[in-house]
């Protein structure tokens, strides 16, 4: 479906028109809507599905420049996907003004990152490993966020990062949205979404 048919702020629809996006997949068709209606999510989507505009735009349009505390977080299992993460959600967020967005993933020196995180952001996009890091040195509060993300969900269990994702959420409101994607949905996995997730929508592509 066309980008203009769905409830985006303008700034984002000029964003993606610059992008040269202009009509959603598959993944985003029936992911957005639910997003942007507020609902959790649980959504299975492979690599190259479009994923990460899904839940960056969703992330995005209720985004409250005016305000520097983390209003949204994204969890990824490496630094290269945060890293990539991070670099879409700058092209879709340019059309918005001064959003600041900053990755906090290990092998990157924690000092720059602890004193990026002092000047205020709006978005976080991290490994489990480093967020818990800053959350527990004091560096990062999460009081004020509005969306978690769990990207590649299924791989983040794999690589033993549980009770890592429990211990940040725990530094969450209660009140947050919470979207998981995933490209295959283990066991283990639904125990955890039962627990962190609220009344979640289903969507697979
Ligand atoms: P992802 O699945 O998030 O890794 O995205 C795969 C690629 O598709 C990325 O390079 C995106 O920039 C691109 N992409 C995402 N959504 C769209 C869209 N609606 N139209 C065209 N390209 C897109």
């Amino acid at each position: 479906v066309p980008f203009s048919s769905l409830p985006l702020p303008a700034s984002l629809l000029q964003s993606l028109a610059q992008l040269g996006y202009e009509n959603t997949t598959d993944i985003q068709a029936s992911a957005l809507p639910l997003i942007l209606a507020g609902r959790d999510l649980i959504a299975q989507a492979p690599t190259g599905s479009g994923k990460t505009a899904a839940f960056g735009l969703g992330l995005l349009a209720p985004l409250n420049p005016r305000f520097f505390g983390c209003q949204s977080l994204v969890l990824s299992p490496t630094r290269e996907l945060a890293a990539q993460i991070t670099e879409e959600l700058r092209k879709l967020a340019r059309g918005m003004g001064n959003i600041k967005i900053v990755t906090l993933s290990g092998g990157i020196p924690f000092g720059p990152q602890a004193a990026s995180l002092e000047q205020g952001a709006h978005v976080i996009v991290g490994t489990p490993g480093r967020v818990q890091d800053h959350l527990s040195r004091g560096t990062l509060q999460l009081d004020s966020l509005n969306c978690l993300v769990l990207d590649e969900a299924d791989r983040m269990l794999d690589m033993g990062f549980v009770d890592a994702i429990r211990e940040i959420v725990g530094h969450t409101p209660s009140r947050r949205q919470t979207l998981l994607f995933s490209a295959t949905y283990p066991p283990s996995l639904a125990q955890l979404t039962g627990d962190l997730l609220r009344d979640p929508a289903q969507v697979k592509v």
